[in-house]
């Protein structure tokens, strides 16, 4: 092609007539973000970003470049803040240099504000059956939740409003339903627990009833290597989040449907059998060297180590490789 201007042949554009600077053309960059927990707003969304990622993002949003211009390179670089482009037209490599105005501005991000507002719509209130939280139980707990925020990081609605102990259990409060829901369902996957969900009006908008959600989650009474009585027998809890156990008589595996905590793990003692005849087995008590005797229920021999369980006045034995593998 012929330029009309200069009368020079060229393709794409006359580069003797083309100001490179106007090949690229930018808006102001605006860039929004929370003071409070560093946020970026985008297109009126609310992000967990990079500040690179942002201006990477407002750079594909703000730039307009001359269609016969192919850019292969662009550099950022901060005070001042300049975008370099390398690229090339008209078969000649060429760099333009631009300076746009980088402005920031602070605005608190709707997770912050609901947050500071002590905004909730859901309970989880963490209880034990029939006995205390324990510190690990807790740890367990504080966990999942830290990871299903974490991974929840631009919901709006992915915080802790507060956290109250009380003295049945600990109850949590939380920005959004959902959260509420994960957190209670994982606890239930990882211990084996209850959970029982209810609903309560909390105020209207628009003429529709908001509703707060409430989801009780109790841990099972019984630990591993408990001892439960489940459908009359006798068993030693192998597995609490699968309701897994051995019979104490049978040694068979069990699934647990509706056990009842009979003694602790930290109650079963360790013994060693003195004598046995077809009905009884006398023992000694290694923890307080008394002697006692135990139904047989299990075959001993004498000398064998062994472990005691009593309930009520009577004792039973419990052979060690029941208990061996949860202590
Ligand atoms: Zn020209
Ligand atoms: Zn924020």
């Amino acid at each position: 092609m012929i330029c009309p201007k200069c009368g020079e042949e060229f393709e794409g554009v006359c580069l003797n007539c083309t100001n490179l600077d106007e090949l690229i053309w930018l808006d102001n960059f605006i860039v929004i973000t929370c003071p409070k927990c560093g946020s970026f707003k985008l297109e009126g969304k609310w992000r967990t970003l990079d500040f690179e990622d942002v201006i990477d993002y407002l750079i594909s949003k703000n730039v307009r470049i001359h269609p016969e211009l192919e850019i292969k390179e662009i550099l950022i670089s901060y005070n001042p803040f300049t975008i370099t482009f390398k690229g090339e037209i008209s078969k000649v490599d060429v760099e333009i240099v631009k300076q746009p105005k980088l402005k920031i501005l602070k605005e608190t991000c709707t997770k912050c504000s609901r947050e500071s507002g002590g905004y909730y719509e859901s309970i989880l209130q963490l209880r034990a059956d029939k006995r205390k939280l324990e510190k690990e139980e807790i740890e367990k707990v504080n966990e999942i939740i830290n990871e299903i925020l974490r991974a929840e990081k631009d919901n709006q609605k992915a915080f802790i409003t507060k956290i109250v102990e009380r003295k049945e259990g600990i109850d949590y409060y939380f920005g959004g339903r959902n959260i509420g829901k994960k957190v209670s369902r994982k606890i239930v996957n990882e211990f084996g627990a209850e959970i029982k969900e209810s609903k309560t009006i909390s105020g209207r908008v628009d003429g529709r009833d908001l509703y707060r959600f409430t989801y009780l989650v109790r841990l099972p009474s019984y630990k591993n290597g408990d001892v439960v009585k489940d459908d009359g027998k006798i068993c030693i809890v192998t597995n609490a989040k699968i309701k897994k156990a051995v019979d104490i008589k049978t040694k068979q595996n069990v699934t647990l449907k509706n056990p009842k905590l009979l003694a602790r793990k930290e109650e079963i003692k360790r013994g060693v059998v003195v004598e046995s005849d077809e009905y009884v087995v006398e023992l000694i008590n290694l923890e307080n060297n008394e002697v006692v005797f135990a139904e047989k229920n299990a075959e001993v021999k004498t000398g064998e180590e062994i472990f005691i369980l009593e309930l009520g006045n009577k004792f039973y034995i419990i052979p060690k490789e029941l208990l061996n593998e949860s202590r």
